[in-house]
């Protein structure tokens, strides 16, 4: 996978209005489920000017990619929220949507393809940390959930950052 100007290669593209005029300091991915059991009511939502709510990126459970901002665009995420001594994480991270309604296993399509989107973004920007919302906002949130195999993920910024020295 490739980005080129803050813009995944391939990705279905739909533009969200609700970002902020911030740039975007992206030291951290932080990987949310949708709570939805089809793939469009989230996006929609995150469309909707009145939800006030967006993603950078929508994971479908087929692997379909849909970028709803640009990386170098403030999306409304992570809500309240905090990590090593930062608050206000949607200043610092790249959120991304997976369709899951929370009970359900994730397939492996969408791992796989949230697995080379996420050592895209390490390659590309200075990413430090790939985080659950349940990181950032504990006691308020749980997402991605226990189906999600968040030590995997973790994993690999050191791996990346390894290979690239
Ligand atoms: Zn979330």
């Amino acid at each position: 996978m490739k980005i080129v100007n803050d813009f995944l290669v391939g990705a279905h593209i739909k533009l969200t209005v609700n970002v902020g005029e911030e740039t975007l300091i992206p030291y951290y991915i932080v990987l949310h489920y949708d709570a939805a059991n089809n793939p469009h009511s989230a996006i929609s939502w995150m469309l909707n000017p009145a939800s006030q709510v967006s993603a950078h990126l929508h994971i479908s459970r087929y692997g379909v990619v849909t970028q709803l901002a640009s990386f170098a665009k403030k999306c409304w995420h992570a809500g309240i929220s905090s990590w090593d001594g930062l608050t206000d994480l949607n200043t610092y991270s790249i959120g991304i949507e997976l369709q899951n309604d929370g009970y359900e296993p994730y397939p492996l399509i969408q791992l796989s393809t949230l697995r080379s989107i996420c050592e895209t973004l390490v390659a590309t920007y200075p990413i430090k940390e790939i985080l659950g919302h349940s990181d950032i906002s504990p006691g308020r949130k749980i997402d991605p959930g226990k189906h999600f195999p968040m030590h995997e993920f973790k994993s690999l910024v050191k791996s990346e950052k390894i290979i690239d020295k």
